[in-house]
């Protein structure tokens, strides 16, 4: 072997996996088990202790969802990462080792509907009070800052506009409040964009969307940067104060650059339960593999697909941060060179009316709220996932009457063209 690093294909295909030991299975197999039986007493006794890593109970970790943190992991660039249900499960068990009932977290307007309802309502419930700054606005984060702010969230390449995310700007604010930042990578993969390689201490994703990428199965996943140092100033105690739970270790101490995804294992997925099923994990895994193929034809799609409406006369305007004209260009040169991703909206001037009755009309398109499937997917958000916000906020999260999204796929742009030119026209 040479000494080179892997690139980005490579690790796509082979990072976390090996020929499995005993049976030489080259593919991962699907680890359908609940539970693992022990060495002996003693073995069993460290597991649990946390002395010693190893399977217990599907709950907590299993063979075939460990390849899959692994190969997420490498492709972030982080130390470690945490596979889970979904991706607002993974949104859940972050915040729960960051937040006590009373904090804050401060998150970007623009962010999935799914993301805005669990921020406001479920949330809420907790005690965790979201506090909302404008991803456009770097000194609406600054301003947003308290003393019980724990954390800020923002999505890199933000829905439903497809809008550009100044990472580095943002982190900075972070970093001068002393607070980590997540970034929801949904949009990108990792593929486009490293969030982490900005200053993200925290990157959290839906696998369900462009990571398994077939639109066939939900996941979540949490990767840990190792950067952000949890001891200061008693702000994060499930990290920094000893865990009753667990002989009194601390995890920040006993697992250093790692502990974050450790302690949402052992104490958020372990406690609140939103385990991925290790079928699930196999199918994305699966799809991870294709993951550099897909998202360069997603890319070139949408912009091809962005140029047609652009030049379209029922169309107003177009939001895709690829074409050379849009406010994000600039940001989208510079955190995503190779292409500004596949979902994106655009308006007609027809309003409300037109945005619903072009939903009907497309064939291929199909209409239906998801992302990130090799199959093209179309969405009127002001009637569907954002209908339960108010007309105000409906136009400050980009989702105005008027707006159409669109999640690209991976077919013949030209079928693509046609299919929208008919529905247009028609
Ligand atoms: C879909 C999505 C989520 C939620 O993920 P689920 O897997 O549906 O729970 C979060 N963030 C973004 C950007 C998404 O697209």
């Amino acid at each position: 072997m040479s000494d080179r690093l892997p690139g980005f294909s490579t690790l796509a295909v082979h990072a976390g996996a090996q020929p499995d030991p005993t049976t030489g299975a080259r593919a991962t197999p699907i680890y359908q088990t609940t539970s693992f039986v022990f060495n002996d007493a003693d073995h069993a006794a460290s597991l649990f202790g946390l002395q010693a890593f190893g399977n217990i109970y599907t709950r907590i970790g299993n063979p075939t969802n460990a390849v899959l943190e692994e190969r997420v992991a490498a492709l972030e660039g982080g130390t470690a990462a945490l596979a889970v249900a979904s991706g607002h499960a993974a949104q859940v068990v972050v915040l729960q080792q960051l937040l006590q009932p009373g904090d804050e977290f401060i998150a970007a307007r623009k962010l999935y509907g799914g993301s805005i309802n669990q921020f406001t309502h479920a949330f809420k419930s907790f005690g965790w009070n979201v506090v909302w700054a404008d991803p456009d606005d770097i000194a609406s984060f600054e301003r947003a800052v308290t003393p019980r702010t724990k954390a800020i969230f923002i999505e890199s390449i933000a829905n439903p506009a497809g809008s550009i995310t100044d990472i580095e700007a943002i982190s900075t604010v972070a970093r001068k409040a002393g607070v980590p930042l997540i970034v929801d990578n949904t949009l990108a993969s990792p593929y486009l964009i490293r969030p982490i390689d900005h200053g993200a201490d925290i990157v959290v994703h839906s696998l369900t969307k462009f990571l398994g990428g077939h639109g066939n199965s939900l996941g979540g996943i949490i990767v840990d940067a190792g950067t952000f140092d949890w001891s200061t100033g008693g702000k994060y105690p499930m990290l920094s104060e000893p865990r009753p739970e667990y002989h009194g270790i601390r995890l920040q101490e006993t697992f250093g650059n790692f502990a974050f995804a450790i302690a949402c294992r052992v104490l958020g997925l372990r406690d609140l339960g939103p385990a991925l099923s290790p079928f699930n994990a196999f199918m994305i895994l699966t799809g991870i593999e294709t993951l550099p193929l897909r998202m360069q034809k997603h890319c070139d799609n949408a912009k091809a697909v962005a140029e047609f409406l652009a030049g379209h006369p029922a169309v107003a305007s177009v939001s895709y941060a690829g074409l050379a004209s849009d406010k994000y260009n600039q940001l989208a040169r510079k955190y995503a060179p190779k292409g500004a991703g596949a979902v994106f909206t655009f308006s007609l001037k027809g309003g409300y009316d037109a945005g619903v009755s072009l939903v009907s009309k497309l064939q291929l398109f199909s209409h239906l709220a998801n992302v990130g499937d090799t199959r093209s997917l179309v969405i009127h958000p002001a009637s569907t996932t954002h209908s339960q916000l108010d007309d105000a906020a409906k136009i400050k999260s980009g989702a105005g009457p008027d707006v159409v999204r669109l999640s690209i796929g991976i077919e013949d742009k030209e079928d693509l063209i046609a299919d929208l030119e008919q529905a247009l026209g028609a």
